[in-house]
């Protein structure tokens, strides 16, 4: 394979990288990224082999599971693009989630993180890593002198999503980082809502940010993917043995698909995030809603923070119906051109009730404490025109 555009790559501008950084070539100069089908990799002779299991180079790879080049392509693209030095490739965002947290944690250590979290990050601190011996606070992430009162001299890791699934609160992430950093904890952050394009994790400080590649890297609704990304010793050492001794490595096929579909991600989510900028505007004050809130608009309650750390507020937005779920029921049946699901970051706009879907299984008062009530919507904007999508929103919100 030729050398790799990685040494020019950091000081390009988003759009150059997302199109060309971790490219590498094979010695056919194929102008598309390619894609290696392979479990395994053939070796000169034996003494070549033993000198690749005993150190392996820039461009060797031994196993799948392991690394493969296509996959590796994808990672150091990935890393580029969040301003981080490596990364490393999972099968899906819980993979990345719960790889990085067990790679980094053992029995006896303390984490601190935000309540409002996605079910299966939660479950995962909850109930796995508590019955392996961690200890976990759980904080309100908006309220700075909880992270400070919960954050001690002998906690190890701290972990929030940088803006939360599905109620959109947004944590002061260069404060938290500051006070984990002075007790000498970790950052781990799950960066899906804040979109790779948009990712303000390493500028703030952010040890590591784990990414639901499912979302806004695919984009398209196909393929499940995570990644983990974060200074090469973390993520070459912890991170990449506890991931190619357990399994949890992307699929070849799956990288190719994410590699294409960066090629547009910039386009993609500028339009996404721009149009729901555009729905929160026009239904901003709607009588049959209580509240409209997307990160960067000023309904939002902590839109100043949420402006110092991002360009954007991503591509999705909350609504608040008034009435409850009987309400919120008709609005989502009477929705034309919105798709009812739960996944977000589609090409195609998608509805979500997270009460009754996506976090169904939370207690009735740890919904009350997170404001996932009866009338929470999750709208996910898609690729449709603003216009057609704000049209069949307000059609359905009059058909209440
Ligand atoms: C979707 C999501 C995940 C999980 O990602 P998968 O790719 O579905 O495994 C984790 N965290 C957040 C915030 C998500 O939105």
């Amino acid at each position: 394979m030729g050398k790799s555009a990685k040494d020019t790559s950091k000081t390009w501008g988003k759009r150059t990288k997302s199109v060309h950084a971790g490219t590498r070539r094979s010695q056919y100069g194929e102008v598309s990224e390619a894609v290696f089908l392979t479990q395994g990799f053939v070796y000169p002779s034996a003494e070549a082999a033993q000198a690749r299991f005993e150190a392996l180079g820039e461009d060797e790879f031994i196993y799948a599971r392991y690394g493969n080049p296509t996959v590796r392509m994808f990672e150091d693209r990935m890393a580029d693009l969040l301003g981080y030095e490596d990364a490393f490739a999972c099968t899906s965002g819980m993979a990345a989630v719960s790889g990085a947290l067990t790679a980094l944690l053992k029995a006896g250590d303390h984490v601190v993180s935000s309540r409002a979290l996605f079910g299966s990050c939660l479950y995962v601190l909850e109930d796995i890593l508590a019955r392996f011996g961690v200890e976990i606070t759980l904080v309100d992430g908006r309220d700075n002198a909880e992270w400070d009162a919960a954050i001690r001299k002998d906690t190890t890791l701290v972990f929030l999503e940088s803006i939360s699934n599905p109620t959109l609160e947004v944590v002061d992430l260069r404060h938290v980082c500051d006070v984990a950093h002075k007790n000498g904890a970790l950052v781990v952050v799950d960066d899906a809502m804040a979109t790779p394009v948009y990712s303000y994790a390493a500028e703030c400080g952010a040890d590591i940010a784990v990414v639901s590649t499912t979302k806004h890297v695919d984009g398209q609704g196909r393929m499940l993917g995570g990644l983990i990304a974060g200074s090469r010793d973390l993520v070459r050492g912890p991170i990449e043995s506890y991931m190619k001794h357990t399994g949890g490595a992307m699929n070849p096929f799956t990288a190719w698909t994410h590699l294409k579909a960066l090629e547009t991600i910039v386009l993609r989510v500028g339009q996404q995030a721009a149009t729901a900028l555009a729905i929160t505007e026009s239904l901003d004050g709607h009588p049959k809603l209580s509240a409209v809130r997307y990160p960067t608009h000023s309904a939002h309650p902590q839109c100043e923070l949420a402006r110092t750390q991002a360009e954007t507020g991503g591509t999705v937005l909350a609504l608040e119906v008034k009435g409850g779920k009987e309400a919120c029921f008709k609005f989502l049946n009477a929705l034309e051109l919105f798709t009812i699901s739960n996944n977000f970051a589609d090409a195609k706009s998608i509805v979500t009730h997270p009460a009754t879907t996506t976090h169904q299984r939370l207690p009735e008062d740890q919904k009350d404490t997170l404001g996932i009530t009866g009338g929470l919507v999750r709208l996910s904007a898609g690729l449709e025109d603003a216009e057609d999508l704000i049209a069949d929103l307000k059609a359905a919100l009059d058909a209440i």
